[in-house]
C-alpha cells in the first residue's frame, strides 16, 4: 500500500509534499483543476516572507511544486479526488484524471485533505447560467485577474462584489481596463486589511457603492451582462447600474462535498469547513487536513503553508506508530 496521498496543489499541499518526500514518504499529491490553487488568480503577492520585492502567485506556486518535486514527490496532475473510504490499514482514493478522462483508484496508509475553497456566488436568479464552467463572455466572473483583460471589459463600467482584501484587490486590478470600477458592499466600510482599503479608496476609478446589495442581473438581448440592480439596504431602495462585467469576490467556499459524499464519518462545522484538533487532526485517525479546507479566519498562503508542514509531520508520526 503506498504511505501517504495530498490532496490539493495549493500553498498546504506542496508544502505537505516537501516535508512528507524529505521523510521519504513517497508522497502522491492530486492537483485538483486549479493547479497551483488560489494564488494561481493573483499576480502580485506582496507578504509571501523571503519575497521582499512581492512575487506572482503562479510564479510562487511553480516554485513550491519544483521544491516538492525535487525531492520525489509524484504529481498527478488534473487528477480531481472524487471520493476516499476506508479499507483496512488506510483508505481506498478514488480519482478522475480530467485530461485522459479516466477513473482510477489506489490505496494509501494516509491521507493529507489540502483542497481549499473556492469562490462563493450570491445563487441569484439567472446565475446558473453563468456558473462554473463560467461563460467567460457573458460578464460574470469569480476572478478579476484570471479573466478582467478581456476585451468585453476594455473601457467599460464593471462591478466587483464585496468588501474584503480580494475585493479590493480585484478593484484595484480592473482599474487597468475598466473605465469605471465601482465596489459595492453591504456596510459602509471595508472588511480589508488597511493597506488594501487606503489603496482602493484613494483610487479615482474606483467608486464605492455602500450600503448596498446586489439583487439581479440584467442582460442585453444576446444574454451578456448590461447591469445590475442595486438595493439599498436601509431604504430598500432599488436602482439601476450599468455594467458590462460583475466580479464576485464575497468569499470561498470549503471544497469537502466530495468528502461529505464520501461518508467517512468526518466532522464538518456549518459552513463545511473541516473541524480539526490539534492543527491538523480531522475526526477520522490517519487522515489529516491542512489550509483554508479548515481554516475559516486566517485563509493565508502563509498560514496554510503551516498547517501543511504540520500535517506532513503528523502523518509521518501517524504512519511511525503503525509500524511500531
Ligand atoms: P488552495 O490554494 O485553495 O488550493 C486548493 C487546492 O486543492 C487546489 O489545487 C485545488 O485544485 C485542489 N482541490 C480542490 N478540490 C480537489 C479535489 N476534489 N481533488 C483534488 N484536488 C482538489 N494569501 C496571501 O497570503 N497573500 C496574498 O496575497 C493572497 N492573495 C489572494 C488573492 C486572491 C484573489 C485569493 C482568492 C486569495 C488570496 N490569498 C492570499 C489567500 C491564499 O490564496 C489562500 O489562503 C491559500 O491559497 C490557501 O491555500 P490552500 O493550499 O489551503 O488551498
Ligand atoms: P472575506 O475576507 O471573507 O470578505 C468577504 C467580503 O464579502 C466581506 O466584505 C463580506 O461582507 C462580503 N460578503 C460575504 N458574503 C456576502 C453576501 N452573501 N452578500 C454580500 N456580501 C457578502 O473574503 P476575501 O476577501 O476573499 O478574503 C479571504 C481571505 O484571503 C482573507 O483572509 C484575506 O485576508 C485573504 N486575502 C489576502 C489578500 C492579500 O493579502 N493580498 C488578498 C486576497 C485575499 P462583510 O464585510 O459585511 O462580512
Amino acid at each position: 500500500m503506498n504511505q501517504l496521498a495530498i490532496i490539493g496543489s495549493g500553498p498546504a499541499g506542496y508544502t505537505a509534499a516537501i516535508y512528507a518526500a524529505r521523510a521519504n514518504l513517497a508522497p502522491v499529491l492530486f492537483t485538483g483543476k486549479q493547479t497551483g490553487g488560489q494564488l494561481t488568480t493573483t499576480n502580485d503577492v506582496e507578504n509571501y516572507p523571503g519575497f521582499p520585492d512581492g512575487v506572482n502567485g503562479t510564479e510562487l506556486m511553480n516554485l513550491f511544486e519544483r521544491q516538492s518535486t525535487r525531492f520525489g514527490t509524484v504529481v498527478k496532475s488534473s487528477c480531481v479526488v472524487t471520493r476516499i473510504t476506508r479499507r483496512d490499514g488506510g483508505f481506498t482514493v478514488n480519482w478522475t484524471d480530467m485530461l485522459e478522462g479516466v477513473d482510477a483508484s489506489a490505496d494509501y496508509q494516509t491521507v493529507i485533505v489540502a483542497t481549499g475553497a473556492s469562490v462563493k456566488y450570491l445563487g441569484l436568479p439567472g446565475e446558473e447560467e453563468f456558473f462554473p464552467p463560467i461563460d467567460k463572455k457573458a460578464g460574470l466572473s469569480g476572478c478579476a485577474v484570471c479573466d478582467g483583460a478581456l476585451p468585453l471589459y476594455r473601457n467599460q463600467p464593471v462591478v466587483v462584489v464585496g468588501g474584503g482584501d480580494t475585493a479590493s484587490e480585484e478593484s484595484s486590478h480592473m482599474t487597468k481596463f475598466a473605465s469605471v470600477v465601482y465596489l459595492l458592499h453591504r456596510r459602509d466600510s471595508l472588511r480589508a486589511s488597511k493597506i488594501m482599503a487606503d489603496r482602493v479608496l484613494s483610487n479615482p476609478k474606483i467608486k464605492p457603492l455602500w450600503n448596498s446589495a446586489l439583487v439581479g442581473y440584467i442582460t442585453d438581448e444576446k444574454g451578456r451582462m448590461a447591469g445590475i440592480t442595486v438595493e439599498d439596504v436601509n431604504t430598500k431602495a432599488r436602482r439601476q447600474v450599468d455594467v458590462k462585467g460583475v466580479f464576485m469576490a464575497i468569499g470561498h467556499t470549503p471544497n469537502t462535498q466530495f468528502l461529505r459524499d464520501s461518508d467517512l464519518g468526518l466532522t464538518f462545522d456549518e459552513s463545511g469547513y473541516l473541524v480539526v484538533e490539534h492543527g491538523c487532526h480531522t475526526s477520522v485517525p490517519g487522515l489529516f487536513a491542512a489550509g483554508d479546507v479548515r481554516d475559516r479566519k486566517y485563509r493565508q498562503a502563509v498560514t496554510a503553508a503551516g498547517m501543511g508542514c504540520m500535517a506532513a509531520l503528523e502523518a509521518e508520526h501517524y504512519l511511525g506508530a503503525l509500524k511500531a
